[in-house]
């Protein structure tokens, strides 16, 4: 069973490795996040935002041509129709509904390309909550559109001008602030990664991806399993929604996507499994990109998603234990694949998402084999990359 343990490990991953100051917020949610889960009133609550504020259930739809090209049927589950366009907002609206049960009054994130942030700012303004976001000073400058949208939305944004001025500084800054405001914030962390219990949680929000996969596929094709599920992966959090309920079936395949960026040994990449050792980054014991001494590598990918130096502990278990199968894609590579879909289905992804539809030119599969590509977003927010990158 691949399931987080009492005390928040996937085998040798996850953990909670965080300074003393904050052990109570993060005890006072690991002692209640499930219970609340679980109550009438939050699922009432949730299941309703999904549906009407979301826009869920996303469509699993057939792309024939993309099928035709690739010889094999191959469904994309549309995360991103979902409102703000990508599936954070899963995330995000499940943890303001756990921090208003809480008793909070405020909302902390940090962001690094600031997708997550506006996801943050967009259920803080529907649940009317001061939402304050952190960003790096240089990331603040390179994604001005998002930062006005989180102004737009009513959040404020704090640069953080420490370091290398990006998302690990901006990581450092929030919590900073939520060991300052111990009793009234709740921290919303943006994917698998952080200490117990935000992985397992953020993915059981991300879960309902899986979910609904198997049941739109039990009524297309009369089962509910795939051959395989892909997705790309950031930190992971769309991958390990995708995946979750098909953890404990091992003839679905699990084939996870990360960036290769300029190629995996270029210095120039962002592929963690493939460069990564294990060590502790962001409050859990993972697998990260790291110097001999334990300092981070900075990573590279032309998406800014994934765009991260490690990956959730519940990948580094996947892969560990060789239930995940871990491939890299090239910047170029996920560009061309973008422009396919566009071409092919009318429907311009994310870069992020280009990176798992890329995957399907990777993996060997027999003709009639079911694929699932999770579109984890759009591509509207990086048609600036688009354009830069200019070959179409
Ligand atoms: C943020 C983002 C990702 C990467 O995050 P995960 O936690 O790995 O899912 C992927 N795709 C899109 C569209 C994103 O916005």
């Amino acid at each position: 069973m691949i399931r987080v343990d009492e005390k928040g490990f996937y085998g040798k991953f996850g953990g909670a490795y965080i300074p003393e100051m904050l052990h109570p917020n993060i005890e006072e949610l690991r002692e209640n996040y499930e219970s609340i889960m679980a109550s009438p009133d939050f699922q009432q609550e949730f299941q309703m935002l999904l549906k009407d504020y979301v826009g869920r259930p996303t469509p699993l739809y057939y792309a024939s041509r993309l099928s035709e090209r690739h010889g094999a049927k191959i469904y994309l589950k549309r995360e991103d129709l979902c409102h703000t366009g990508a599936h954070k907002v899963n995330n995000t609206i499940g943890q303001i509904l756990l921090a208003k049960r809480l008793g909070k009054k405020r909302i902390i994130a940090e962001t690094g390309a600031g997708q997550h942030g506006v996801a943050t700012a967009t259920v803080c303004a529907l649940m009317g909550m001061e939402c304050t976001v952190y960003m790096g000073e240089l990331d603040i400058h390179r994604q001005r559109p998002n930062v006005e949208r989180m102004k737009i939305l009513g959040a404020k944004v704090v640069p953080a001008t420490s370091g290398s001025k990006t998302l690990k500084d901006a990581t450092n800054e929030a919590m900073r602030a939520w060991i300052n405001n111990p009793v009234d914030t709740h921290y919303i962390i943006g994917s698998v990664v952080g200490p117990h219990p935000y992985p397992e949680m953020v993915a059981l929000f991300q879960s309902v991806i899986s979910e609904e996969i198997k049941w739109q596929l039990q009524e297309k094709e009369g089962r509910e399993n795939p051959d395989a599920v892909i997705a790309c992966v950031g930190g992971g959090s769309n991958a390990a929604g995708a995946f979750y309920h098909y953890y404990d079936v091992p003839e679905v395949r699990l084939i996870a996507a990360e960036a290769g960026g300029l190629g995996v040994h270029s210095g120039k990449s962002a592929a963690t499994t493939a460069l990564g050792t294990p060590g502790i980054l962001h409050g859990s014991k993972t697998i990260l990109m790291q110097t001999e001494d334990g300092q981070v590598i900075e990573p590279h990918s032309i998406s800014a998603g994934l765009d991260y130096p490690g990956i959730g502990p519940v990948h580094a278990h996947l892969f560990d234990i060789g239930r995940g199968e871990f491939l890299a894609v090239e910047d170029e590579d996920a560009m061309k694949a973008g422009i396919e879909l566009s071409r092919l289905e009318g429907i311009i992804p994310a870069i992020e998402s280009a990176h798992a539809l890329h995957a399907l030119n990777m993996i060997e599969f027999k003709k009639d084999d079911i694929i699932v590509v999770n579109l984890s977003g759009r591509g509207d927010k990086d048609l600036e990359t688009y354009i830069k990158w200019g070959g179409y």
